[in-house]
C-alpha cells in the first residue's frame, strides 16, 4: 500500500472517530494546512445537514469562510458545498 493511501485511510478513520464521539475539533487544528486542504471531511462523516441544529449553524462556526455568494461558501474542515445555515458535528462557535 502506498504511503499516501495509508495517510488518507488514517485521516478518514480519525474523522469518523471525531464524528462518532462528538469530540471537539481541536485535534484537527494540529494538522498542517496542506493536509487540511488535501482531504476535507465528507458530509456523511460529520453528519452535515443544510439546516441549523439547536440554533447553531455554519455562519456562526469558526471554520466557516464566507464566499462571494452562498454557493462559494467554504469550510476549513468539511467538503463543499456548505450552506451558511447548515450544521455538522464539528461545529465550534466563533469566540
Ligand atoms: S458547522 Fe461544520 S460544516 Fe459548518 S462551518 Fe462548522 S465545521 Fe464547517
Amino acid at each position: 500500500m502506498k504511503k499516501t493511501m495509508m495517510h488518507n485511510r488514517s485521516r478518514r478513520c480519525f474523522l469518523k472517530t471525531v464524528a462518532a464521539t462528538g469530540t471537539a475539533a481541536v485535534p484537527l487544528l494540529a494538522l498542517s494546512s496542506r493536509d487540511a486542504s488535501a482531504a476535507k471531511a465528507e458530509h456523511l462523516v460529520v453528519q452535515y445537514r443544510d439546516t441549523p441544529r439547536n440554533g447553531h449553524f455554519c455562519a456562526q462556526c469558526k471554520y466557516f469562510e464566507v464566499g462571494e455568494s452562498e454557493d462559494s461558501n467554504q469550510c476549513q474542515i468539511v467538503q463543499s458545498p456548505i450552506a451558511s445555515k447548515g450544521w455538522c458535528s464539528v461545529f465550534h462557535p466563533r469566540s
